[in-house]
């Protein structure tokens, strides 16, 4: 049993718009969107935050931005987008599973607040 709101969106407990899944990799829309798209890719495997990424999971974190892009192109994303990974409290992160928000569809203020 997990307390993990994701790992259960993955297995399916938790309903979600899925985008894209593999052996390794599921993405859906985020359920609370701050642009025109905005989908999170995540790994299966449960990993808390970058700072909990270990070395036997670069391969994986590798692939995961080959899909970032696949995706992307697939969701029409061509003039762009943003991908944004909070970490741990300071960062912003409220849910402790590695995800890796694509957000794009309109022009992003740079610097975020
Ligand atoms: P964080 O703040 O941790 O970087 O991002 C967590 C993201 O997960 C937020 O953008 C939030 O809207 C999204 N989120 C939280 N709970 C759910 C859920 O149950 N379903 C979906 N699709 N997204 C969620
Ligand atoms: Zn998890």
């Amino acid at each position: 049993m997990t307390d993990c709101i994701f790992c259960k969106i993955i297995d399916g407990e938790i309903p979600s718009k899925k985008i894209y899944e593999d052996e390794l990799i599921y993405a859906f829309e985020d359920i609370n969107a701050q642009a025109p798209v905005h989908f999170l890719v995540i790994p299966k495997k449960h990993i808390k935050s970058i700072d909990d990424i270990d070395t036997e999971d670069e391969n994986l974190i590798g692939k995961i931005f080959t899909k970032i892009k696949e995706i992307a192109k697939a969701e029409g994303l061509d003039n762009g987008y943003r991908v944004v990974i909070n970490c741990k409290d300071d960062g912003g992160q409220t849910v402790d599973h590695l995800h890796f928000h694509i957000l794009g569809g309109r022009s992003l203020n740079w610097p975020p607040g």
